[in-house]
């Protein structure tokens, strides 16, 4: 199939269109109208078959899966999506493949109001990079910095199901059909937290998306906000999926290489975050009205070493953040 005619129908018509949005498909460029102050946040994201996917996934689970991820960066900011782009690269026009990619594109880019307004389509080796832009009340971003000391640290829902999935997948563990669904879909088909993004606005110091693991991009909230964090690997939320995962293998519950894939487990897209103690009632009643689980990992401890400790019902362990291993490219 021609590019144009992959534009035409399976590019065309995903989300709502905006009001703010002046040109959309079809000329050189996207043109959008953002209303009086108001910020534009803007982030990309790119996915490579065979480094972030496995080639054959589900086309409407792929779809799926560049909007959760750059949803993600948005809901770590604490904007609300509006807009996309979508560089596609494809080795074949194959008409089947698009037409599921299309509705998998439509289906999450209307739930979570997303309007596609431009790309590009190539052929070459599969690969997505998707832009997407958002906005935000004047000055209000949620930053990695600004944790200060004595803030709690949150996370939402329950880590290490994408690392457990992807296990899953690569043969080297095995869990029972509902466990293994659930950590499957935790990797294939994350649930972005822009909602609770949104309504964190006003109540976090700090606030990152985990896609590379706990302990590695807490140590970014860390550097820029020049704080140390110590996590409560008792504190750490485990899925019924990770629970299995440790009773089946009979692993140490308390050891910290059990605990690896939610420490340093890539793909996860939960929202990592810091709050004065004295937000704790309104976050929970934020998380509830979101239907997002929130759980208090750890706390700011102190200023300017910027690392993160691991401690054990506040008995610090003799490990830093410098020990573990988050995902890296090129390294
Ligand atoms: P140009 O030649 O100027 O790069 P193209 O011919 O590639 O433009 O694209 C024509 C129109 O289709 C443009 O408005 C572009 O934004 C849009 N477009 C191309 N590919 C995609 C895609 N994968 N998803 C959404 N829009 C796309
Ligand atoms: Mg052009």
């Amino acid at each position: 199939m021609a590019e144009f005619s992959i534009i035409d129908q399976f590019c065309r018509d995903v989300g709502p269109k905006h009001s703010s949005t002046k040109l959309d498909i079809g000329d050189d460029a996207a043109v959008i109208r953002p209303d009086q102050g108001t910020e534009l946040a803007i982030s990309v994201d790119t996915m490579v078959s065979g480094v972030h996917f496995f080639e054959d996934v589900r086309p409407e689970r792929l779809a799926h899966k560049i909007l959760a991820v750059n949803l993600s960066d948005m809901a770590a900011m604490g904007a609300r999506p509006k807009w996309a782009t979508l560089a596609l690269t494809l080795p074949r026009g194959d008409d089947e493949w698009l037409s599921s990619f299309s509705d998998g594109l439509k289906q999450t880019a209307n739930r979570f109001d997303l309007q596609l307004i431009g790309g590009d389509t190539s052929q070459g080796p599969l690969s997505l990079s998707l832009t997407v832009i958002g906005t935000l009340p004047q000055s209000k971003a949620l930053k990695r910095s600004g944790a200060a000391l004595g803030d709690d640290v949150y996370v939402t829902s329950t880590l290490g199901d994408a690392a457990l999935g992807l296990a899953l997948l690569n043969g080297e563990l095995e869990l029972g059909p509902k466990n293994s669904a659930h950590a499957i879909d935790a990797l294939e088909v994350p649930e972005p937290r822009n909602e609770f993004g949104q309504s964190i606005l006003d109540i976090a110091s700090s606030c990152l998306d985990i896609s590379d693991g706990l302990v590695g991009d807490i140590a970014h909230i860390c550097d820029q906000s020049a704080v140390s964090i110590e996590i409560d690997l008792a504190r750490l939320p485990l899925s019924l999926a990770y629970q299995e995962y440790i009773s089946s293998n009979k692993l140490d519950p308390s050891s910290i290489s059990t605990l690896n894939h939610a420490l340093n487990g890539g793909d996860d897209y939960e929202l990592a975050f810091t709050a004065a103690p004295e937000k704790a009632v309104t976050i929970r009643r934020r998380a509830e009205e979101c239907g997002v689980s929130v759980t208090k990992v750890g706390q700011v401890i102190e200023r300017e070493s910027r690392k993160v400790y691991l401690s054990r019902n506040g008995r610090r362990l003799e490990i830093e953040s410098t020990n573990t291993k988050s995902f890296e490219h090129f390294s």
